[in-house]
Order: structure tokens, then sequence, then C-alpha cells
């Protein structure tokens, strides 16, 4: 089977396994550090894999408009393009045009939309995200969905997640590069009737693994995470499930017990910018004043470049005079959190103790849920 993903453990509806790409091995639950632009923000590649990332993610609409697939595809993929060398997953592009476009015009035949970057006129469609996803050359390609606000009516709702399985069908059909893995999205935001219809039409065509799609799109986070486990006992047991731009850690946690084995979201990187570093006492904010004499490391407990050398007093520093090392120390940090947090929780559940290790965390960190 292209692709092969093993379990090695389960813990209630938790799982730790083993997805094996043509660029590598990824044990699950794992976390994907976001490449939007052929690069992780701020981080070389030596950075990412040194913090510990066996997977990431590029953005098949912001490599489409900029530098453009073809271009990508001359290079030879965007492996060589970004000098990574370990597995990819590229999103098809729906999510961004969705969001960061503007004027976009849905139709079954695709996405009418303007450019962000000069407002041409541009469209996506099945077909085309399978085409610029096959140039890219990632490892995991995803299949073009429509993704509706959580707060859709439900006619709407229910068109689109029509649409998204229409579509999956189209994306299928024109997939052709061996050696990369399509993934199938599931949505209907929180009409879990509706999931479970996607999911089973979905299921039906036979995807080398399952995305949930459609979360983290407005609803309230209690709400994601009650809708988790029903959503994801829909999916294989025996194929990796995805859950797609979310989140918090306490999210990734939630979604671990849900059964979830691959998250990707680009807060680790978009808060460290921001001064705002993760520890496993929860997060802490770099700009505060009262970081400005402080020795200790931004994490005591973290063995990451930025906790082994250097203090919060620096970075403190660093983001008041402005300088770049700052967001790329946090960013690396930050990501060193969320992988460890993921190998942490397959330890948690290869022992039996994933129930246990979740609170604990919850309980460190002040969170609710
Ligand atoms: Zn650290």
């Amino acid at each position: 089977m292209l692709f092969p993903f093993t379990l090695q453990a389960t813990d209630g509806a938790a799982r730790a396994g083993t997805l094996t790409t043509p660029h590598g091995e990824v044990p699950t639950p794992a976390f994907m550090p976001v490449g939007t632009q052929a690069t992780v923000k701020g981080l070389t590649p030596e950075m990412v894999r040194a913090a510990g990332a066996h997977i990431i993610l590029g953005n098949t609409y912001h490599l489409a408009l900029r530098p453009g697939d073809e271009i990508v595809r001359d290079f030879g993929g965007l492996h060589k393009f970004m000098h990574w060398d370990g597995p990819i997953l590229t999103d098809s592009g729906g999510f961004q045009v969705f969001s960061l476009a503007g004027q976009v015009k849905i139709t079954d035949h695709g996405a009418k939309f303007k450019s962000h970057i000069d407002g041409s006129p541009l469209e996506l469609t099945p077909e085309r995200a399978v085409e610029i996803q096959q140039n890219l050359g990632s490892d995991i390609a995803m299949v073009l969905d429509e993704c509706p606000p959580a707060t859709s009516e439900p006619a709407k709702m229910r068109a689109a997640v029509l649409r998204t399985i229409r579509w999956a069908e189209r994306c299928k059909k024109h997939h052709s590069r061996p050696g990369q893995a399509q993934f199938a999205i599931v949505q209907g935001g929180l009409n879990l009737d509706l999931r479970a219809e996607c999911a089973r039409e979905l299921v039906a065509m036979d995807f080398p693994g399952y995305a949930l799609g459609g979360f983290s799109v407005g609803e309230a986070p209690e709400a994601m995470h009650a809708a988790l486990p029903t959503c994801a006992a829909c999916l294989p047991e025996h194929k990796p499930r995805y859950l797609m731009g979310v989140g918090r850690p306490q999210d990734l946690l939630a979604g671990v017990a849900s059964g979830i084995d691959m998250f990707d979201c680009v807060m680790p990187t978009r808060n460290g910018r921001n001064a705002l570093a993760f520890t496993s006492d929860g997060p802490i904010r770099l700009r505060n004043a009262k970081h400005r004499r402080d020795p200790a490391p931004v994490a005591s407990d973290c063995a990451c470049y930025c906790c082994e050398n250097y203090s919060r007093g620096y970075l403190h520093h660093l983001f008041a005079a402005d300088e770049m090392l700052g967001p790329t120390l946090l960013s690396l940090h930050n990501i060193a959190f969320y992988l460890r947090l993921m190998a942490d929780a397959r330890r948690a559940i290869t022992e039996g103790r994933f129930a246990a290790f979740r609170a604990g965390c919850l309980a460190r960190w002040n969170a609710d849920s």
C-alpha cells in the first residue's frame, strides 16, 4: 500500500502510529510546522529539523500565485526549491481562496477569485488544485474542498458538503503523480449528521488518508472539542486522520484524545513573531517589562537552541530593539514546544496514561479545555 500507516498503540480513542512517506517516516500524533511561502517563517530547514519536525506543510494558494507552481516544478519540486528533504504536505488552496482572496465566486466548476497580491482574476478548480500540487511534488496533496464559515445556514452548509464530495471525486480522477498520496477533506461544520454523510461518501472513494476541515473557522473551541470524537470515529481506523489548521496546544490535545493523528497551525510561528512563547506553565509575553532583567531561559524544561543559549532578558531586548533574531528564536522555541507536546503525547499513549497526561498539561497551562 502506498504510504503505509501503522498503529503502535491506542489509549482510549488516542492513537500512536507511524506514517511512511517517500521522504521518511512520521511518528504520530504529528504537528506540521507551516511553511506558507516555501519557508517556515524566519527559520532554516536545519532549525526546523533540529526542533524535532518530521513533516512540514506548504500552501498551494500562495505558491501558485508566487513564484508559480511551474517555476517550483522546474527547480525540481518544492523539496529541492526550499531545501527540505523530509515529507511535505500541501493544502489544496481552497481555504486561502475563501479567506484571503477578493471577490470569490464559487460554482460547481471551481472558485473564481482575485489575487490578494495584484488583484488579477484567477480560477481554482479541483483539477487545477491537483495539477499545482503535482507540480510542487509534495508527498501528501489535499483535495479541493469548499470551506464555509461555521455560522453558515444549514442549506448553505449542506450545499458546500455536496460540492466538497463532487470535487473530491474529480480530484481523485485527475490525480496521477506516483509517490504522492491524496487525502480527502470532510466538511459539515458542527452538524454531525452532515459530517457523517460527507465522511461516508468520501470513505467509499477509498482515499489513503482523511482530514477534518472547517474547524477553527469561527465556532467556540468547546463546540469543536465536543464534535471531534464523533467526526474522527467516522473515519477509517487504519488510515491517517488530519485536523486542518487547529490550533492552540489544548486544541491539539483534544484532537489527540479524539483519535486525530496530524495537525498544522500557524500559531507557534505567528505568536513567536509577536513575542509570545508557549511554555509548560502556560504562555508568557517576552515584551513584558518584568522580563527585562530575567536571566532564566524562556522555558527551563526546554532543550531547544533558544532555551539552551539565551535568557528571557535577551529576548526582551531583541523584541524591544526590533531585531530579526527575536522572532527567529521564539518561532524556533514555539515549534519545539509543539513538537515536544506531540512526542510526549505519543509516549503517554504508548504507556496508557494519555488522559492523565492531558489533564496534567491543562492544569499547568491553566486552560479550561
Ligand atoms: Zn525552548
